[in-house]
């Protein structure tokens, strides 16, 4: 049965020294299993905040996070992190990177080891694995660091800004490369970008917050009648500017 991932009234108001800030209202939505999900909205409105109680580093001030039937918790629900920053550790290899996540989750055996190397094989990356990081390109090391995120096998696959790093060229090719990773190994996938071009070109759907604190605006379903869909296609597609003008609007009157 596919998982699903759901978000139910889900608030969070931060407390400092100047105050209460609220960074998200009355979220509800449910992420599926093999769905990309894309977030657009203004800058500070609430996108990371958001992702942050997905991957459970912060809790929501009021709401609750389900996986299927059960609340949301490390023990049922494994979640994958990618940010802007591939964090990389320099020192170690590409394979020893790799293997860094199942590390910290003290679940190195041989099993999960092959199915890191048989990732590494998968996606074109196995004759670099005895490279360093700084022998990589940028694209390069981002894939790495999207590999090391899969061999942990998680269910949830959380992207913030993971590619605004990376310049144009190389974003276009490493955005190829990682939507055919995500839709061969089948997670429940949410990306964050301010990017509304990329977030066309990979996504299932695309949720469209408001200024913060963030509501959820409009959620547009993206579809292409594309046989074997991949990113550079769609931007190819005569539906694409159709749809950029549409959230460009959208996220415009909130200027
Ligand atoms: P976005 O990712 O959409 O740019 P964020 O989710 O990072 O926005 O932040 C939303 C709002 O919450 C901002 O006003 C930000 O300053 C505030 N905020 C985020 N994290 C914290 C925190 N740990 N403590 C206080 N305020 C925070
Ligand atoms: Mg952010």
């Amino acid at each position: 049965m596919k998982k699903c991932l759901r978000l139910n009234h889900i608030s969070k108001t931060y407390q400092d020294e100047n105050g209460e800030t609220q960074a998200l209202k009355d979220f509800t939505y449910a992420f599926k299993q093999g769905h990309f999900t894309s977030i657009v909205g203004p800058s500070g409105c609430g996108k990371s905040t958001l992702l942050s109680m997905i991957s459970l580093l912060e809790k929501p001030t009021t709401g609750e996070i389900y996986l299927d039937n059960s609340i949301l918790t490390r023990k049922n629900c494994n979640i994958g992190y990618m940010l802007q920053k591939d964090y990389l550790l320099d020192w170690r290899s590409v394979y020893q990177n790799v293997l860094l996540g199942l590390e910290i989750r003290k679940n190195v055996t041989s099993e999960t080891k092959a199915y890191a190397k048989n990732l590494l094989a998968k996606y074109g990356l196995i004759e670099f694995q005895d490279k360093y990081p700084e022998n990589l390109s940028g694209g390069m090391r981002q894939r790495v660091a999207l590999i090391r995120t899969l061999a942990t096998n998680p269910d949830v696959l959380l992207l913030d800004e993971a590619f605004s790093a990376l310049d144009y060229q190389t974003r276009l090719s490493v955005t190829e490369d990682v939507y055919r990773i995500i839709k061969a190994e089948n997670k429940i996938t949410i990306m964050v970008t301010h990017d509304i071009p990329e977030a066309i070109s990979m996504s299932d759907e695309i949720i469209v917050l408001s200024p913060r604190p963030a509501t959820i605006k409009k959620v547009h379903p993206i579809t292409f009648d594309i046989e074997n869909r991949t990113p550079l296609a769609t931007r190819e597609h005569p539906k694409f500017s159709k749809y950029f003008d549409l959230i460009w609007k959208e996220l415009g009157e909130d200027g």
